[in-house]
């Protein structure tokens, strides 16, 4: 299930939480839905509203600076637009380039979205000893891809334009979820 991304009062992006944590925080009157889900509504309790897919706090929080995106699985597939590394085709699994068992980290730089017949193929070796050539160079995401994948937007889709002018440009990372209110 996609999850929503909370803004600060300030509107600069947060963190994200599940949906049922969102819809409690409305209810609560501790956010307000920025954007939802067209056509989509979740009921709780007595009330219906629609699927929320930002919400913004009411109250400013202060957090902890974080610039740098968490490395994850679904964030690597999305960052490279589920193509395969090696072959262009389809990517469902994560590569590790330099394999752990040789001492490569679940980094952003070590790892590159695979189609599970490479992955396979490739097994236990670095790209050089399987005769295989990367088609992309990996990168670590920016704090805008890092909004996208938080949204889990798919490809195609784009950042709402006043979340770019008001978000994405922005130094801090998403924070850690204790930062919200309880
Ligand atoms: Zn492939």
């Amino acid at each position: 299930m996609r999850e929503t991304l909370v803004l600060n009062a300030s509107f600069e992006p947060l963190s994200t939480v599940s949906l049922r944590r969102a819809v409690v925080l409305v209810m609560q009157d501790k956010a307000v839905v920025e954007q939802s889900h067209p056509g989509l509504r979740v009921r709780a309790a007595s009330i219906e509203l629609p699927v929320p897919q930002v919400i913004r706090l009411c109250r400013y929080v202060r957090v902890p600076f974080r610039q740098r995106a968490p490395w994850s699985r679904r964030g690597v597939l999305v960052r490279d637009r589920h193509r395969c590394a090696y072959c262009g085709r389809r990517a469902t699994t994560v590569d590790h380039i330099v394999p752990r068992s040789r001492g490569g980290g679940d980094t952003w730089l070590n790892t590159v979205a695979a189609c599970a017949t490479d992955n396979h193929r490739k097994a236990d070796r670095t790209p050089a000893q399987a005769g295989m050539g990367l088609l992309t160079k990996p990168f670590e995401p920016t704090p805008a891809d890092s909004l996208l994948l938080a949204l889990g937007l798919k490809d195609g889709e784009t950042l709402p334009e006043w979340l770019t002018v008001r978000g994405a440009g922005a130094s801090s990372g998403p924070a850690a979820p204790e930062a919200l209110p309880a």
